[in-house]
This record gives C-alpha cells, structure tokens and sequence, in this order.
C-alpha cells in the first residue's frame, strides 16, 4: 500500500486550507490525498469574518465593507471598527480557488470518498474510505464530530436561517452590513438577524438563535418574513437561495492530537470560537501556524502560549452567562459592541492585552459576570 505523507480527512474549509498553505510552504513536495465525499461544486455557505489589511483570499471576497451597523436596546448605530473590514467570501468561489491552485501539484490528489475509518497503527495513521485503506505519516480529521452533550460543559447551538432575497424596491445600503440587529422577539433567548447587502435590491438576511434547542423551518420562516416586512420597505420580494446551518458554541475541551499520528482540524479541532462560532479565521490562523510547526520541527502540532489560555475562560464565563439567561443577550451584546469599538473585535481575535481586556470587562454587568465566573471555576477546580 502506498503511503503518504499527508492524508487530508474532509476537503471543507479546515481541509483545503490546509491543503492552500501546505502549498504555499516548504513542504509543498510532499505527497498528499484529500479524501472528501462531496464534490464542492454547491455554494454551500458563506463565511464571513473580520480581517486587517490583506488576507490569503483577498482575491476571491465576494463582498468586503470597512463599517457594520447595529441594533440593539439603546443603541442604534455604526461600529468602530478601525482598520478592520468585515469579509464575506462564497463557498464556491473559496472551493474553486483552492481547486484551482492543488491542480497544479501533481503530488497532491483528492479522492471523492467517504470515509468509514480513521485509526492510529504503529505504521501512521490509517484511512478506510469506500472500502479502500490509505495510510500516512499524519491523517489531518476534519470530519470528526464532536460529543456536546457533557454536563460539566457549556454546549450552546448557533443556529439560523437565511435568505437570499431580491427586492422590487431598492432598500438596503450596500456600504453597510448590519452584524446584530436585536428588533426580533427574544422569547427569553438570544434572536438577532443579520443583514449582508450586496447591492440595493439584493441580500442575504439570516435569523439567528444561540440557545440549545432548533427550532422548525416554519419558524425560522416566520422570523424571517416579520423582520422583513417590519424593518425593510422591500415591496415585493423573491428569495433566490436559502442557508441553513447549526454551528457549535461550547467550552467543551477538544483534543487537537487525540494519537500520535492523527490530528483533528477545523470544527473537529475545537476551532469555533465558543461564545461567537466564528471559525473561519481563527481555523486560517491556527493551520497556518501548523504548517509552520511542520515545516520547522517536523511535528504537527500547534502550540498555544500558556496565557493565551485565558481566552478560554472568558469564553466559558460568556456562555455561562448566556447558558443560565443571567442577563438579557440583547442588553448584553449591545453592551458589548456599543462600548468597545475596535476592541471589541481584537477581543475576539485574542489580541488583546489584559489591560484592555480589563477596560472591556468594566463595560460589562458586574454580578451576572462575577456569578458566572464562580460557577465556572467552581465546576473547572472544585467539581474535580
Ligand atoms: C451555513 C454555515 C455558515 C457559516 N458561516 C460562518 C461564518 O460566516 N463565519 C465563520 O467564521 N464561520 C462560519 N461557519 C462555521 C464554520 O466556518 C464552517 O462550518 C466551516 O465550514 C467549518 O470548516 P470545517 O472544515 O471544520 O468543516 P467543513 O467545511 O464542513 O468540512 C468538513 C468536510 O468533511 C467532509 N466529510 C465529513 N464527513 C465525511 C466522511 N465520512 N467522509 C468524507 N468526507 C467527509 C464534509 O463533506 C466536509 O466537506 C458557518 C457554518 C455553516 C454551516
């Protein structure tokens, strides 16, 4: 059996990032097979995501803006978001681009097959796909899913609907995407809708929920049509694609490199920022710094400095918060954006220092926080 030195398990955004930057690096000669069951050729979702400067996939954005607006109890407005650009890139054209660039490396081949089997042998880490066993110095997992239902986590779902919608009347601002826009019933919840504009008679306007239960197509449907017909003078209008999606917000603590030949990647890795779900540039971020590792050490593993795990706190503590309703999510959210300009989005990133981290903490409610904070650590030192 031929052995690679790569096998890449999933070709979504986890895997053929990889794939993108193994390219771009030292270590572009090494034989690699993607192994992914779909065929990429579906506009399947849009990422969205905020960036300095220039990014890998600057090329292929399909929208980029330099403001977002927001909607809240109390506020109304832009955000500061200082040389920040929110990005939205399309599925497709992300898969179509990376496509483009692996055809040019002969050592790299992709598989359409499912995959039944990853496991760790002495030999490397071995693949079952159809049937067929591949074998690999490393097997990169993008495909494993992770267990959210451990009591001593918090396991919060974003979840949402969207729609692609053409309008009769020109009535969004193309210049300004709207982020959080809280004017939706809260049923004691987090509910927000998110306006992506294109031009002015085009959008993409998703209903959003972080809690722990789906709701029916009906009535994300409903959420949908009221925003639209409370908020948007559209006139009439046609809904020309629909997203749909569920995403992981939890603290639950994901092993990176479960054996020693195999290493989980994207959602799989514990990638998603627990209190916000964004992955896809924090997923650039860290297989970048892989490859790096990589390409100097050999080893495939990502180190994370030991005060960065700090984040990791204050994510369970946001949930925590959210978790238990300790505060009204809308109330919270609008706290959070309205008072931190700028920082709000480097807090996120994990770029801040613990000064200004500081400052952002004294713009949130105190006894919510200080409740959940007890709790967390409680559960994380005591309940041992
Ligand atoms: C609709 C949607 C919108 C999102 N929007 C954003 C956003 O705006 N910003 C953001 O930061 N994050 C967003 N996310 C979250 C996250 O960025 C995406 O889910 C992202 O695609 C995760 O990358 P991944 O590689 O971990 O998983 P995926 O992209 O899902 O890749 C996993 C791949 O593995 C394949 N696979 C799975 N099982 C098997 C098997 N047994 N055999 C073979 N192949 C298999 C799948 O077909 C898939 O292609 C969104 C998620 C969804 C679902």
């Amino acid at each position: 059996m031929k052995k690679y030195d790569f096998i890449i398990a999933g070709g979504g955004m986890a895997g053929l990032s990889l794939a993108y930057y193994l390219t771009r690096s030292l270590l572009r000669d090494r034989s690699i097979l993607i192994l992914e069951r779909d065929q990429k050729n579906r506009n399947d979702r849009t990422w969205c995501f905020w960036e300095k400067g220039a990014g890998p996939f600057e090329p292929i954005l399909f929208q980029c803006w330099d403001t977002a607006a927001f909607y809240g109890p109390g506020y109304t407005g832009r955000l500061g978001m200082g040389d920040y650009r929110y990005k939205m890139l399309r599925g497709i054209d992300f898969y179509t681009f990376v496509e483009q660039q692996l055809t040019q490396f002969p050592n790299i081949e992709r598989k359409q097959a499912t995959i039944n089997r990853i496991k760790d042998t002495p030999q490397g880490g071995f693949v079952i796909a159809d049937d067929e066993p591949y074998l690999a110095d490393y097997v990169f997992d993008s495909t494993y899913q992770l267990t959210l239902d451990q009591p001593e986590n918090h396991n919060l779902l974003q979840h949402f609907k969207g729609w692609f919608v053409e309008t009769e009347r020109p009535c969004f601002d193309p210049a300004v995407p709207i982020i959080m826009d809280f004017r939706t019933d809260q049923h004691d919840d987090c509910r927000f809708v998110y306006v992506l504009p294109f031009d002015e008679n085009r959008a993409l306007v998703e209903f959003t929920l972080f809690n722990q239960r789906l709701l029916s197509s009906d009535e994300y449907e409903y959420a949908l049509r009221h925003y639209l017909s409370q908020h948007i003078d559209t006139g009439a209008y046609q809904i020309t694609d629909v997203e749909t999606g569920v995403i992981p917000m939890s603290d639950v603590t994901t092993t990176e490199t479960p054996s020693e030949h195999i290493i989980r990647i994207g959602t799989a890795g514990g990638y998603t920022k627990p209190s916000t779900g964004y992955t896809f540039s924090r997923t650039q971020r860290y297989l970048r710094e892989l490859v790096d590792n990589i390409a100097k050490t050999g080893k495939p593993v990502r180190r994370v400095p030991w005060l960065k795990r700090r984040f990791a706190l204050y994510d369970s503590i946001f949930l925590n918060v959210l978790e238990n309703n300790r505060y009204p999510a809308d109330a919270l959210f609008t706290r959070i954006y309205a008072r931190n300009p700028v920082r709000v989005f480097r807090f996120l990133d994990e770029d801040t220092t613990f000064p200004d981290e500081l400052r952002l903490f004294t713009t949130m409610p105190t006894r919510p926080f200080l409740v959940a904070m007890i709790q967390v650590l409680r559960r994380k030192f005591v309940a041992r």
